[in-house]
Order: structure tokens, then sequence, then C-alpha cells
């Protein structure tokens, strides 16, 4: 069932990992994908892989802490459809160390791109859902946000405040008819997890009740429920997607 026809979604950082996954989904269940990342050429392959399986996605190049280009970049898409329906908030860093060895540098790279990226695309896309009186944002958080993770200070930090952002934009927005919710993914199996060391997975192997790690398609699912009219009644929620690792 295409339980998304003609919506217009941007998905930020869905060059790959999680966030292609997103943008493959949505164009599956019949929306436009608008794919945000900040390589060309990752971009025209994501855009190419969703293509060649017979559905639609464009794409644009922009860091999401720049608010000029994201701004500019928002208008073209509401010029270009007349609508921007839903907004999937993805694009993340993580830069982890010690919180007394971090550098100031490394914090600040993981605030700006996680949590002030979601309020930059947050405020430059509310503007035309405010309008219409209709949206749908779903955030990316992560089970880290929740419980905290040593050697992740400046990540736990940025995806608590997504939380809270989640929950301030979902009242302010509630009564236009626009619902924010957050997705707090557990260990799921991207670039990003690929990075860690052996014993780091095993550990976290060992954690999870369902013992194996996620699948980009088990956000995806969750986010197309999310965005659409089944979860009518949701909004300011944080779920996980983690196995049971935290419960
Ligand atoms: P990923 O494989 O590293 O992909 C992230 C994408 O975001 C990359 O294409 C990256 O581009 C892009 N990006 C980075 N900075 C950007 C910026 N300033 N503007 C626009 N795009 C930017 O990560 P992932 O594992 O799919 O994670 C996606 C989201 O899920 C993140 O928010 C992450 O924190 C969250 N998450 C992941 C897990 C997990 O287990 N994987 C768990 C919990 C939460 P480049 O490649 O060019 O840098």
């Amino acid at each position: 069932m295409r339980r998304l026809e003609g919506k217009v979604a941007i998905i930020t950082g869905a060059a790959r990992g999680i966030g292609y996954s997103i943008a493959e989904m949505l164009s599956e269940h019949g929306a436009i994908s608008v794919i945000i990342d900040l390589d060309q050429g990752a971009v025209n392959s994501a855009i190419k892989q969703i293509d060649d399986q017979g559905n639609r996605a464009i794409g644009f190049t922009a860091d999401v802490t720049n608010s000029q280009e994201i701004a500019s970049i928002f208008k073209e898409i509401h010029n270009e459809f007349g609508k921007i329906d839903i907004l999937i908030n993805n694009a993340g860093i993580t830069k982890d160390g010690l919180l007394m060895k971090m550098k100031e540098s490394d914090w600040d790279a993981v605030i700006n791109i996680n949590l002030k990226g979601t309020f930059i695309c947050t405020q430059k896309v509310s503007r035309y859902m405010l309008k219409s009186r209709s949206g749908v944002i779903i955030n990316i958080a992560s089970v880290i946000g929740l419980i905290g993770n040593a050697g992740q200070a400046n990540y736990a930090a940025s995806k608590g405040g997504i939380i809270a952002l989640t929950k301030s934009s979902a009242k302010e927005f509630a009564s236009r008819n626009i619902r924010v919710n957050a997705i707090a993914p557990g260990f799921i199996k991207t670039e990003m997890t690929d990075k860690l060391p052996q014993e780091v997975i095993d550990n976290y192997l060992a954690a999870i009740p369902l013992s194996c790690m996620g699948t980009v398609r088990d956000v995806a699912n969750l986010c197309i429920f999310l965005a659409s009219e089944e979860a009518g009644y949701i909004t300011g929620q944080t779920i996980q997607v983690d196995g049971g690792l935290i419960m």
C-alpha cells in the first residue's frame, strides 16, 4: 500500500545510511523525496538509485548549518511543488572523546550539525507548514540522548536537545495541525557504526535483548508510520527503535 502518494518530503543527510533508507522508503510509498546532503556525487547516486526503482527523488547539496542556503532551497522546493508536507531532520555526526579531553571544536561541530541544524531546518520549513496548516516533522535523535554515554557528551547533549526541541515544537505547532515526533534509534548498522571498535560492538550486542543490530529499514518503517495519517493523533513523542536496549 502506498501511504504517502504525492507528498513532498525533505530528508537531510539522505545520501547514505539511515537518511537514504528513509528517502527510499518514502518514495516507495509514493512521496517525492528531496534529498539534502553535503556531497554532490553522493546525492546524485542516491537519486539515481531511487529513480532506477521507478520512484521519484530530487536532491540538493547543502549544509544544514547554513541557514541562508537551507532557506533558499526550501523556497525553491515550495515554488516547484506548491507545498512541503514532510521534513525528516536526519543529518548527524559523531566526534567522540572523553569529556575531560574533548576539544571545543568537536563539541561545537556536533552541537551545530545535530542540534542547530535541526532547529534551522525546522524553522525554515515551518513558514510553509504553518501557512498550509499541515505538516509532519520527524527528528532523528538517539537512545544516547535518553541515557547518555561515556565518551559521547557532545553527541548525547545534541540528541537530548533534539528530544526537548521536538516537544517544544510539537507544542508550538499543534494548533496548526503540524505534528512533530522524534525517533531514537539504538544500534543500527551504517557507516557511522561500522567505524566503532569490535569490542564496543560486542558490548552493545550483549546488552540488546533482541541480540542483533537494527537495520536502516527498521528506522525507515517507523518514519513511514509517523508520517502517515495513521499516526494523526501522535505528537511530541520520542519512539525508540532499539531491539529493547532501553526499557
Ligand atoms: P551516516 O551513515 O554517517 O550518514 C549521515 C549523512 O549525513 C551523511 O551522508 C553525511 O554526509 C550527512 N551529513 C553530515 N553532516 C551534514 C551536514 N552538515 N549537512 C547535511 N548533511 C550532513 O549516519 P547514519 O548512521 O545514517 O545516521 C543518521 C542519523 O541517525 C544521525 O542523526 C545519527 O546520529 C542517527 N543515529 C544513528 C544511529 C546508528 O546506529 N547508525 C543510532 C542512533 C541515531 P557526509 O558523508 O558527506 O559527511
